[in-house]
């Protein structure tokens, strides 16, 4: 039996939901991360539990078909990128089988098949009254690489003392240095040296965490990509920042900057953003375009991160839901309504529900800079506000569209939609497990699957977000 520390060769066959390899030695199977389907390689042994272990990459021995050389030189400190020695199609492909595996397995969708295979032999799996139920191809990115608008780099003191950017090292709090994620924007960079430059100047200290002393925490970056629009925010260990004018003065030589401000955070915590804001630069936010909606973006709101692929998830959403512009549809987790005003454009009334009061006031706002006068937004728990709007008001549906977070939807939401009994419900998630989990329920309870489509969102990284339509069966 291998022991920790000893080093061992094996083939990779598998992979695991969260993207490490997996192969096995003499029956027992080990996860070793970095590694591709197809690989042999040499590992070592990091810990070991009763039927699996967890082994770190060595060296590549052979490299499987699938395997590419990393862009980012910290990919493998960093963790963040899981999947970026694997070649882009086959991360798409990773992720069908991701979501496949889980409305087979968990939502029981027994007569689902992956794209492209419905006329390859899969017979016999539909059951009774169903047919053959094919995936559509997911949704994949024409350049999966700098697609993130945001990006939040921490700041302190490497071990020669120089300020750096970049991220914190695996559990640890230590930085390593990266002001270039491949997956950021190419101005991330230039940004960070122009603050760095301005505080080496002025003597202003990156903060630091053990004493909860120095200055400067965190810099958030955003940028509107329809708009071309940069915010540039630096959170802040104190009530102000000194020489602001001087770095607004350097920071606006970064084409596209138009907004430049402190967040005030003095707490001992690991959240990134305080309540209070400082203005130094423009009118403390920035507009970007989803479709023909715009949104506006301050620090502290919630937007996607990758919004080329949103369009394309909201787009699918839109075609599942079928609008002719009769329909009244519910929008539940609506977050910054971002989904509500895209529906808004096709349907008669939109309900939007969200938990955050702040978002929901960014919602009402978008809606309001848009001129969409058919949106109304609710402040609450989707588990509460519909079941109290539909016994309360009569208030029906005949789409529901929800977006829930990871843990996805309330037993008492699935059982309001359930009573309410739309024609259509459209599932967004980001968990195929727990859709898969929902997605099952209500099958027990007269829907049925009629699409299936993953999007994108996040390449090189293993999340990656689906949409469902069910539809009621009728009696
Ligand atoms: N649909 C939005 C956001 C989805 S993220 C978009 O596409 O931009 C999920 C949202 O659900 C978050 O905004 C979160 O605050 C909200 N949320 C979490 N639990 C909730 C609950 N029980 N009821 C309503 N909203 C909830």
């Amino acid at each position: 039996m291998l022991e920790k520390n000893e080093q061992f060769f094996v083939e990779i066959k598998d992979i695991s939901e969260d993207g490490a390899g997996i192969g096995k030695t003499d029956g027992f199977t080990w996860f070793v991360k970095d590694t591709v389907i197809g690989d042999v390689v040499e590992a070592k042994v990091m810990k070991k539990k009763k039927n699996y272990g967890f082994a770190r990459l060595v060296r590549v021995i052979t490299p499987s078909p699938d395997r590419v050389e990393q862009k980012c030189p910290v990919a493998r400190a960093c963790g963040g990128c899981q999947l970026q020695s694997m070649e882009y199609k086959a991360q798409l492909r990773f992720k069908e089988r991701k979501i496949y595996g889980h409305l087979t397995r968990i939502g029981g969708v027994e007569n689902l098949v992956l794209p492209g295979e419905a006329r390859s032999g899969k017979e016999g799996v539909a059951g009774e009254g169903e047919s053959i139920l094919e995936m559509e191809p997911i949704l994949g990115m024409e350049n999966p690489w700098r697609y993130r608008n945001k990006a939040q780099f921490p700041c302190g003191r490497n071990k020669d003392g120089k300020i750096v950017f970049g991220f914190y090292a695996g559990r640890t709090h230590a930085i390593i240095e990266q002001k270039d994620c491949v997956l950021g924007i190419e101005e991330n960079g230039k940004i960070l040296e122009i603050i760095g430059e301005f505080m080496e100047k002025f003597g202003i200290e990156p903060y630091d965490e053990q004493g909860h002393s120095g200055l400067v925490r965190h810099v958030l970056i955003r940028k509107g990509f329809k708009t071309g629009k940069i915010m540039v925010c630096l959170v802040i260990n104190g009530d102000k920042l000194t020489h602001g004018e001087e770095l607004v003065r350097r920071l606006k030589k970064v084409e596209g900057v138009v907004s430049v401000s402190c967040n005030i955070n003095r707490e001992r915590t690991n959240v990134i953003l305080g309540e209070k804001m400082i203005n130094l630069f423009g009118p403390g936010y920035i507009t970007d375009r989803i479709g023909e909606v715009s949104y506006r973006i301050s620090p502290q709101s919630f937007y996607q991160v990758n919004p080329l692929q949103t369009e394309k998830l909201y787009q699918t959403a839109l075609e599942y839901a079928g609008l002719t512009g009769e329909e009244t549809v519910w929008d539940l987790y609506c977050g910054i309504g971002t989904i509500s005003l895209f529906l808004a454009q096709k349907a008669k009334k939109v309900y939007g529900v969200e938990i955050i009061p702040a978002a929901v006031a960014d919602a009402q706002e978008n809606a309001r800079i848009n001129g969409i006068v058919n949106a109304e937004f609710y402040t609450g728990r989707a588990e509460v506000v519909l079941p109290e709007q539909y016994e309360k008001n009569g208030i029906s549906a005949d789409v529901i569209v929800v977006d829930p977070p990871r843990k996805g939807c309330d037993k008492a939401c699935l059982d309001t939609i359930v009573e309410m009994a739309p024609e259509k419900v459209v599932y967004i998630s980001c968990d195929s497990a727990t859709l898969a989990r929902d997605v099952k329920y209500l099958r027990e309870r007269g829907y049925q699957v009629k699409r299936v489509r993953g999007v994108d969102q996040f390449g090189h990284c293993v999340h990656v977000e689906c949409v469902v339509l069910m539809s009621r069966v009728k009696e």
